[in-house]
Parts: C-alpha cells; structure tokens; sequence
C-alpha cells in the first residue's frame, strides 16, 4: 500500500536556527523526504538563517554534506537548489532587510523558530516591526514552551501580540508521530473499542515513555528542567488527553483540542505519595546523572512517575498511571489499557492471570497488541493461557510504506494550515497549570530523588506505587 501525497501550496519557509541540531537532524531532512516523495511544489523555498555568516552555496553545501549521510541522497541535488541562506542575527538589525527582499507576497510564508526559547518572543516582535508577519503568515514554535504557567503566559501573550492564534503552530512533536495519531483512529474509527473505553471496562492505563539515554549533550538544559517539564508536562499529557479525551464532533482542531483541554482541566491535583521522583546512580552503562551533570548538588529528576485521576463521568474510579525516565532499560514509548477481568468466572483460575490489555506502541515496531485469554490446547479439562493478537503497522501496512518521521508530517501540516496536531495557547498553560504546583513543592522541599540503577525500570519506589494497588507495570523491554 504506497502513501497517499498531497502536493502543499508553494511556499517560503524561514528556518531560524538553520544551522543548528534540530534543523540539520529534524527539519531539514524531514523536508528533503517529503520533496522526495513530491510533496513539495517545485517552487517551495526554504530560507534559512543563522547569526554564521555563510553564502547561500556555502549554506547549500553544508545541509548537503549533512543529508549526505541520511537517506536523502536521491534527490540531494533537487532539494538544495530550494535552499537560500540569510546571515542574520535576530537580536540585532543585521540582514532583516535582506530576509524581506527574498520573500515573496503570492505564497504561503512560515517561520519556524529553531532557536534557544529566549529567542522566540524577540524574533516574533522583529517580524511584526518589519511587516513581514503578513495577516496569513504562520509561526512554528519549538519546545520547551516555557518553563512554567508564568513564562509560557508570557511567551503567548509576546506571540499574541504580533500572530493570531490561528496563525501560531506550538510543536509537541510527539503528536506529529504517525502512531500517536493512530491512537485517534483507533478509538473514533472503529466501534469495537470505545464502548468499552471507560471506568466500567477499564481496570486503569499506564502510559510509559522510555529512554535509553542519559542527557547527553543537553546536560546544562536538562538540569534546570528535569524530566517533569521536559518530557511530561508535554509529551506525556498530550498521550493522556488522546487516550483519555472525548470524541470531538469533528476532526477539526478546535474540536480535538477543546477535548483536550477539557481532559488537563478534569485533572485532580496529585498527592505526594503518588508521586515518584528519581535519578539515575552510576552503573556499569555509565556516570551517574549527578556526574553528568557535572553537579553534585543536583536535586534535578531523571525519572518521575505518577498515578492521575481524571475526574470525570467517564474515567471515574479508573487511574491512569505515567512514567518517564532515561537510563531506562529500553527506549520504548506505549500506552497499556489493562481491562477489568469479565464478571463471573466460569473456568479454573489461571496462575499468573494478568487479564485483557490493549497495547499501543508508539516506538519502536509501532503497532498494536491485544491480549487475549484463550483455552490451553490439549485434553485434560479447561485451562486457560494468555496470548497476543499482535500487529505492527509496518508489516499489515506493506513494506512499500514509510512511517514519515514526526517532523515531515508537523512542517507539511504548517503549510497546509492544519492546526490540529499542534498545541493550543491554553492547552498548554492548562498543562503548566496543573503541574506547577507538584514542581513547586520539590523545589520548595529541596527532597533528593530516590536513586535507580540504569538499564532498570526505574527506582523500587515507582514499582511500589503500582503494588500497592495490586497492580504492576508492564515490563520495559518485555
Ligand atoms: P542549537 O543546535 O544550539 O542551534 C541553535 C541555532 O540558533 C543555531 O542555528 C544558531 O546559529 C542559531 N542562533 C543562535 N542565536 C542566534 C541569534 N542571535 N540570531 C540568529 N540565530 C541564532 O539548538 P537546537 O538543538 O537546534 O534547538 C533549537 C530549538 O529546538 C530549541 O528551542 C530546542 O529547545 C528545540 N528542540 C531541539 C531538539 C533537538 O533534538 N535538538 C528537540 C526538541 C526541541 P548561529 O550560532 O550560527 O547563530
């Protein structure tokens, strides 16, 4: 089955940061795909800039040699000649005027911001004094959004005052993933699942997002984060509200992010004993987070977990249990629906029951998994034994069809003017809104996160958050 290409009207796309590591692994690859594939009219231009002062050729041969190394090589020569290069730095007045004179007024003009977050609100007030954020004009925002309520109420209202809303792209990459929007499809486009989809059906959800990784690279970045605003506040609030929201009216996108919202609203607030915070010791992978870091001191978590409420008609009594960390033993990203066990039981109890569980995996071998109780073959009376009904996209879909990375979708969808996998301005405060208070009492307590080993689980105190519900998690890597 080969991918269904929409061509995207022509465009002029201004990739501040164009120089740097999300531009040259993510965006700029992403694009050179989906030129590949014929998505991208002839006459689309991708204008990048970057305080480094390059010619346009010196610009064109560096993303080259990057591309070089990835599998854009087909139409290497194709892409470049897309690309223009401004040297610009976007706290000063240099080369502004030189950007305005490359853009055109009959297409369709994006920026993308792939710049330091304390470059976004400078560089949305430079394009509005200069008139180059046309009325139709969007803007693409990268992550972190603030660091919290405060700063990202501020970050909308610096973004509001030169772009409407409708013009405003917030990317939490993770909804740009081709299984995350398959969570939607399978929940609204078939009727086997939601019936069963709440607290009458569903014993609970754990939504894990692991990685294998330290903070590499980011260490200076990530210590004042931790992984509550780094990876949860976004990434895995946004795979709750899919799994947990209602079905919108509409696949429009306001209707799937009123669901959203409605979702990190119904949110109760979460006491500490269901909270775990953790922070990888050293072991035979590697240093320790604290020498990573280069900080002794450092109270900064690489693991939380937390049990959630959503406090509503449909998820009442049902808890949803979250967990990220790095130094995990896998990277591995799903969501588990573990279903109550049927009323009666009519058969032997079985040894090790662990009952109905639907398992989507967003990464790796993205697909689904449903487990099912079935009869032991064999005489001898009726016993029971667990299997999976499993399905990885890439092989029921064919192996001509790519899974496109989550930046090809999320650039396409910026051009087309599709908002709906990109974070609304109160959504994203929403979110901020309900954790801000958990972040400020570690902060406040100045607690140390409880050790874990790396390639484990996570630390015993996450494990213990599930027993003594009589529940477990999941195993990372089973
Ligand atoms: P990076 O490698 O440090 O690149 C920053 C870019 O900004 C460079 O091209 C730099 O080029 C340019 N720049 C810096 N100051 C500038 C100025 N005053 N005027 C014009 N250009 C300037 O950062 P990155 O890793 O690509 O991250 C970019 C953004 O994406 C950040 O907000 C980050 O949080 C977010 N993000 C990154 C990743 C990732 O995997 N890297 C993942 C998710 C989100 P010059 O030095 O030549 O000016």
């Amino acid at each position: 089955m080969a991918s269904h290409v929409i061509p995207v009207a022509p465009f002029d796309l201004v990739l501040f940061g164009a120089t740097g590591d999300l531009a040259h692994r993510k965006i700029l690859p992403g694009l050179c795909h989906r030129h590949a594939v014929g998505q991208m009219p002839a006459d689309a231009r991708i204008i990048g800039c970057a305080r480094s002062q390059m010619t346009p050729e010196e610009f064109r041969d560096s993303v080259a040699s990057a591309l070089a190394q990835t599998d854009c090589v087909d139409n290497l020569d194709a892409f470049v000649a897309c690309l223009d290069y401004v040297s610009l730095d976007v706290t000063g007045d240099r080369g502004w005027d030189e950007l305005a004179a490359r853009l055109r007024d009959d297409v369709v003009r994006a920026f993308y911001l792939s710049v330091g977050p304390g470059l976004f609100a400078p560089i949305a007030a430079r394009l509005d004094q200069r008139g180059l954020a046309t009325p139709d004009s969007r803007i693409v925002v990268e992550k972190p959004f603030g660091r919290d309520l405060a700063s990202a109420r501020a970050l909308n209202r610096a973004l509001r005052n030169c772009f409407g809303e409708s013009q405003i792209y917030r990317i939490d990459h993770y909804l740009g993933k081709e299984t995350v929007q398959n969570v939607m499809a399978l929940r609204f486009a078939n009727a086997l699942f939601e019936p069963l989809w709440n607290c009458q059906h569903i014993d609970h959800v754990q939504i894990t997002v692991a990685e294998k990784l330290g903070v590499e690279g980011r260490e200076d970045y990530y210590d004042h984060a931790g992984a509550a605003r780094d990876m949860f506040q976004n990434h895995l609030m946004q795979l709750l509200c899919l799994t947990a929201m209602e079905p919108p009216s509409r696949f429009e996108p306001n209707a799937v992010r009123d669901e959203k919202l409605k979702v990190i609203r119904a949110l109760d607030p979460v006491p500490p004993e269901d909270i775990v915070r953790g922070q990888y010791r050293a072991g035979a992978h590697g240093r320790s987070y604290l020498e990573e870091v280069g900080n002794p001191d450092s109270t900064t978590e690489s693991f939380v977990a937390m049990k959630l409420h959503v406090s509503n008609w449909r998820w009442g009594g049902t808890p949803f249990y979250l967990r990220t960390g790095k130094r995990l033993r896998e990277r591995l990203s799903e969501i588990v629906i573990i279903f109550r066990d049927p009323p009666h039981a009519i058969f032997p109890r079985m040894d090790n029951r662990r009952g109905n569980a639907l398992i989507i995996r967003l990464q790796p071998d993205e697909g689904v998994t449903l487990r099912m109780t079935i009869k032991e073959p064999g005489p001898g009376g009726m016993r029971l034994t667990e299997v999976p009904l499993d399905m990885t996209f890439a092989e029921a879909l064919g192996a001509d069809v790519e899974i496109p990375d989550a930046y090809e979708r999320l650039v396409m969808d910026v051009i087309r003017g599709d908002q709906t996998l990109f974070m609304r301005g109160d959504e994203v405060e929403a979110a901020w809104e309900w954790i801000d208070p958990i972040i400020a009492r570690w902060e406040e307590a100045g607690d140390r996160p409880v050790p874990y080993d790396p390639g484990s689980s996570g630390p015993e105190d996450a494990l213990m958050l599930m027993h003594r519900d009589g529940r477990r998690w999941r195993e990372i890597g089973s």
